[in-house]
Order: C-alpha cells, then sequence, then structure tokens
C-alpha cells in the first residue's frame, strides 16, 4: 500500500469498550482501519518497543529476550521465531509506529500474552481431524511420484487419531475412507461432536514451481480483514463485512495456529511459509478454534518423496499431536477444570501418570473458573 494512500486522522479516537484484552488504548484511523500505536500496546503487554537500523523496523522486547519484529509498511512479521503475516500493513507516521487494532488483538496478544485474552475455551477432550478432499476430489498430485493428496491426508488423519486417542482424547473424523464431503458438512461433523478444536491436514501445491518446500498454516481471517492471498498483485480485496461463527474464536484459533506452527517446524524442519489467512469453508462454521495445516509441498520433489515414507507421515502426525498438548497444557493453565476428569487428563502421555488433579494446576490472578 502506497504512503500517499493513508489518510490518517489526526483526532485520536477514544476506544470503544469493546470485549478486549486492551481496550482502553488510544487510536487513529487509516484508509478506514482503525490503529494503535504499537509502543503503547507493547507496554499494555508488559513489553518494550526498540527501534532497529535502518529504523523501518521495530522489535518487541520482554525484558532483554527479543519476541517480535515488525515494519513499516510490512504484513511480514515475526512471533517468536515464528513467521506470521498480519491482516494490515504496518504503518508509520511522524515517527510513531502503527499496528490495526485488529492484528494487535488477533495476531500479538494471543500470541504475546495469551493470559490477557478473554474467555479461554475449556481444555480440548474432543478433537475433530479433517482430512482435506477424497473421492474424485484428488486434491494436488506430485507428477512424477503419481502420489495424491488425499491418500496422505487420511494416512496422516489416521495416524493422528491413533496418538490422540493414546493420550485420551475422544476423535471424531470428517472421513475415514475414500470419499468426498463437502466442506460445510465436514464443519457439521465437528460442531455435532461437540469438537474442542477442528486441524484440516492438506498438503501444498506450487505448480510449475517445483523447489518451494515447507509448512504453512491457516487460519479464518478476522472480519474486515482479506485474505493473505488478495493481497497480490490483481487480486481483489475479498473482505468480509460480517463474522463468521468461526470469528468467535480468532484470538484462540492464532493460539491454536501457533501451537501447530512451532512443532511442525521445530520436528520437519523444513521452511517456514508461515501462518497465513484463508476464508476457509471447512472453518467458517466451526463452533470452536480450527486451523488447516499444509505440512509439506507434493510439488517439491524432494518434499515428496519425504511424504512417500511412512516415518515422515508420523513425524507429521506426532508434531500435530504436540501442538494439541501444549495449546491444551496452555488452556489448563489459563483455565483450570474444577474437577479432574476420571483416569487420565487428556493430552497427557499414557505412560505417564495421570498429571496433576486439575485443582492442583497453577491458577492466574482473574481466571475464569
Ligand atoms: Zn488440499
Amino acid at each position: 500500500m502506497r504512503p500517499a494512500a493513508f489518510l490518517l486522522a489526526l483526532v485520536l479516537i477514544p476506544a470503544l469498550a469493546l470485549a478486549s484484552a486492551v481496550p482502553d488504548l488510544a487510536q487513529v484511523k487509516s484508509n478506514g482501519i482503525d490503529y494503535v500505536s504499537l509502543e503503547e500496546g507493547a507496554a499494555r503487554l508488559g513489553l518494550r518497543m526498540e527501534r532497529l537500523v535502518p529504523p523501518t523496523a521495530v522489535m518487541l522486547k520482554d525484558g532483554p529476550q527479543p519476541v517480535a519484529r515488525l515494519a513499516d509498511r510490512s504484513r511480514e512479521s515475526d512471533i517468536k521465531g515464528l513467521r506470521v503475516f498480519l491482516g494490515d500493513p504496518v504503518i508509520e507516521r511522524r515517527g510513531t509506529f502503527y499496528l490495526s487494532r485488529t492484528d494487535f488483538e488477533a495476531r500479538i496478544v494471543p500470541r504475546l500474552r495469551p493470559d490477557l485474552c478473554p474467555a479461554p475455551p475449556r481444555p480440548p477432550r474432543v478433537i475433530a481431524i479433517d482430512p482435506g478432499h477424497g473421492g474424485l476430489d484428488h486434491g494436488t498430485e506430485n507428477r512424477s511420484l503419481g502420489t495424491m493428496e488425499k491418500t496422505y491426508t487420511l494416512d496422516v488423519a489416521l495416524r493422528l487419531r491413533k496418538l490422540l486417542e493414546g493420550a485420551g482424547y475422544a476423535v471424531v473424523m470428517t472421513r475415514e475412507t475414500d470419499v468426498d464431503v463437502p466442506k460445510q458438512i465436514r464443519a457439521e461433523i465437528a460442531n455435532q461432536a461437540s469438537a474442542d478444536l477442528l486441524v484440516s491436514i492438506h498438503f501444498n501445491s506450487l505448480y510449475p514451481n517445483t523447489k518451494t518446500t515447507g509448512v504453512e498454516v491457516l487460519s479464518f481471517p478476522p472480519r474486515s480483514q482479506r485474505s493473505t492471498n488478495s493481497w497480490s498483485p490483481g487480486e481483489k480485496d475479498d473482505s468480509e463485512a460480517r463474522d463468521a461463527p468461526v470469528n468467535e474464536f480468532n484470538t484462540w484459533n492464532a493460539v491454536l495456529a501457533g501451537a501447530l506452527h512451532r512443532r511442525l517446524l521445530d520436528s520437519l524442519r523444513t521452511g517456514d511459509r508461515g501462518e497465513k489467512f484463508e476464508h476457509l469453508g471447512v472453518l467458517r462454521m466451526l463452533k470452536c478454534p480450527g486451523v488447516l495445516v499444509e505440512s509439506a509441498f507434493l510439488s517439491s520433489d524432494t518434499e515428496a518423496g519425504r511424504l512417500a515414507t511412512p516415518a515422515y507421515r508420523d513425524a507429521i502426525a506426532a508434531a500435530l499431536l504436540g501442538g494439541i498438548q501444549d495449546y491444551s497444557d496452555l488452556l489448563r493453565r489459563l483455565r483450570p477444570e474444577p474437577v479432574a476428569p476420571a483416569g487420565a487428563v487428556p493430552g497427557t502421555q499414557p505412560s505417564s501418570p495421570a498429571g496433576p488433579p486439575a485443582r492442583s494446576v497453577p491458577t492466574r490472578p482473574g481466571a475464569k473458573p
């Protein structure tokens, strides 16, 4: 976006008392978007902002520890070592860096101070796994190996189901065989089962490019924000004026995306293609947090070769289990359950003791019961 395109309101607008982690941050408008001062927002999170050289970028620090890097006119950020695309570009005016209020609330706060986010969901017990594609819908294919996305999504999903059940979770699958299921029905299956989260499993493609490898994690954009791809040249603004049901969980979608993203990168040691946003039919109607993971590129012969080995598919499933457990652990810290469920606490390893009773989990001040 060109600097000339910005019509920065000079009058500070008192922030509305939204259901926000930081309701009283002063804001300015630019191009119809509400922006907040990054320095002020960081201070509200107990962080400090440091200008970098060249002075078009800033670092947020927690004591001496860098936790986020953002740059003027860019939607690309680094948050705790993960590549995260913002919904709106950062802007700098008269020496002050501004971040859109939506990005601050839905991208930054959940990742840096999830304890400040309102209404943590209950720790997950029921996990919905969605193996992408199926039946006549093959998804993408590797042209050299003749391997199909729909085969691997189901294979990884079945491996993940086994791991999750072994860890004490209940699992609902949107498909268990080679059939196609409409996207909205997939969300409905998760909703009917009162799932606590949904992970949709896919593999990526960039033909004719056969070199690109890496992990992408996709969530549904918050209302009024565009999908990541709609910023490409020639693409139209595809933002929506109304909340979709899954938008109720914007902050927890971000926390879940971050947990899965980190585990996939740590485990697979492949490229970081970033956390992105898309108006995905499988996520839109969810009544729980949900993300879509693209753990490898089938259009890369290298990555398709790895994916053809059961060990690599096991590694993907184990990374997804690890991410779900990390997310569960965080929610248990934020919202300890009043009564420990009989038997194992979902998400703890079955071979280990059943874990501390929920009442012994440290609480935070002001935690909701
Ligand atoms: Zn797919």
